[in-house]
């Protein structure tokens, strides 16, 4: 089936123009299934498409299909259920996160892509929304049959400003032009909002804005809501940050209502990390919504003030929102095109995972400026340290998504006081950072590491500059 399914992406040219062909053929036999009935007409056609893509495609039934637009690769065979693009966790090898002998279906689909159209990046991708669960095991060919192929693509949305009296200070930061700062703390394994705000208080004066991570790694902690609305309370700026990955689309909304009604300003909408390297590998994932479909919500509630549903919010939420992109990890430039569809969905501030590598980021930012995105989008890069070239190998290893050269490596290793070192490297990447024409910032990062975090903020001088300017 596997390898059925490779040679579909293959050969997904000719099979886009079979495609096309039975689109415009199709509605031909409508007045026919007219006369038989949708329903008896849906029910004689499920076994047939189940059967013929099932061989192709290894197709899941989704009843929503989109093959035509993901380069005739099924995304139901993500372990995410990604229909946007590829999460942040693909593998070096462009093996699958979560199930590493398998080939990403979005390295796949990418390459299907390419092969219907080499210039695919020119033209703009369709915004799939989340998934419809009510019609999983239908038939699809029913739609194409009635001249609806895709009624699932949503719009883009258009440029929203907030005025500037109610913007939060990370928006008026990003939008000032001066260097962001930012930085990560993982909310404690506490019922005490003491511990919380102890991490936070080493930021106090250093940053714009503290992100508040929602179970990284597939762990568990106090929940970013709260912790982000503690925050709040205390004078900080949180960047609340929402994961796909442990709640529904219902659970979602509501949080983003309730942390918007607690004064939060700003949201970070990702998929989130594979439960299985987590504390609770028992634990079953959702992904009712990716991070694409997850924004599009986000900024229907804050410019329409709607649910996804469509039923109207007494009082829209006001928020800046951001999504996270990855530029180290496969398929590379090819990911440009989910970043974009992510700006296009609302983003308007973008966070990347740990840049040890330069060179790609340059490579990455080259992309981002010639279609224009970062004058759409405030791109903050992620930076870290840790104590020795051995844990940063480790998380190399171990951490899907983060990329760290040998070289890099072996210079913290050949070096007398690793972590001095390691904390020396993450000084220069800042200060290179702020050089490159679209970097709006730094997102500063390191598990339960604050004392160095902040030292190495201070350091960078970075924040005396930006005092400075301010003055
Ligand atoms: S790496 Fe991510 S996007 Fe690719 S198949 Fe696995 S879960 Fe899906």
């Amino acid at each position: 089936m596997h390898a059925l399914r490779l040679w579909s992406v293959r050969h997904a040219r000719g099979l886009r123009r079979v495609y096309d062909l039975f689109s415009r053929l199709a509605p031909v036999v409508a007045p026919v299934a007219r006369a038989i009935g949708v329903t008896r007409t849906e029910a004689l056609l499920r076994p047939l498409e189940r059967n013929a893509k099932g061989l192709l495609f290894d197709c899941r039934m989704c009843g929503q299909c989109v093959l035509s637009a993901t380069g005739m690769a099924c995304p139901m065979n993500c372990a995410k259920e990604m229909r946007n693009g590829p999460c942040g966790g693909v593998r070096a090898n462009g093996h699958c996160e979560v199930k590493p002998d398998m080939r990403c279906v979005w390295v796949e689909a990418t390459a299907g892509t390419k092969r219907i159209a080499p210039d695919h990046l020119a033209h703009p991708t369709p915004l799939l929304p989340a998934i419809d669960q009510r019609k999983r095991g239908s038939a699809s060919w029913i739609q194409v049959i009635h001249g609806k192929p895709n009624p699932a693509f949503q719009p883009p949305v258009g440029e929203r400003i907030t005025p500037q009296a109610q913007q939060g200070p990370l928006e008026r930061a990003c939008r000032s032009g001066r260097f962001v700062i930012t930085v990560e703390v993982a909310p404690p394994d506490s019922a005490n909002p003491a511990d919380l705000l102890a991490r936070a208080e080493k930021f106090k004066g250093l940053v714009d804005a503290i992100n508040i991570t929602d179970g990284a790694g597939g762990n568990c902690h106090m929940s970013s809501v709260a912790a982000s609305a503690i925050l709040t309370t205390h004078g900080f700026a949180p960047v609340y940050q929402v994961a796909c990955r442990d709640r529904n689309r219902i659970a979602i909304q509501g949080d983003i209502l309730g942390a918007s009604a607690l004064g939060v300003q700003n949201i970070l909408c990702l998929t989130g990390d594979d439960v299985s390297q987590g504390d609770h590998p028992q634990a079953k994932p959702v992904f009712d919504l990716d991070a694409v479909s997850l924004l599009h919500i986000a900024r229907g509630m804050c410019d329409r003030g709607e649910y996804a549903s469509g039923r109207k919010l007494l009082t829209a939420p006001d928020l800046f929102i951001g999504a996270t992109a990855n530029p180290f990890v496969p398929p590379f430039g090819d990911r440009i095109a989910n970043l974009e569809k992510k700006i296009a969905a609302g983003a308007r501030f973008i966070q990347t995972q740990f840049c040890f590598d330069l060179l790609m980021l340059e490579d990455f930012m080259r992309l981002v400026r010639e279609r224009g995105l970062h004058q759409r989008a405030h791109f903050i890069v992620g930076v870290g340290t840790l104590g020795s070239a051995k844990a940063l190998g480790w998380m190399a290893q171990h951490v899907p998504g983060v990329h760290v050269p040998p070289a890099l490596l072996a210079r913290i290793a050949a070096a007398p006081d690793q972590k001095a070192e390691a904390k020396q490297v993450c000084i220069e990447t800042i200060q290179a950072l702020a050089r490159i024409e679209g970097v709006a910032g730094v997102h500063v990062m390191g598990h339960k590491n604050e004392d160095t975090l902040a030292q190495i903020i201070s350091e960078s001088g970075l924040r005396e500059q930006t005092r400075l300017h301010c003055e």
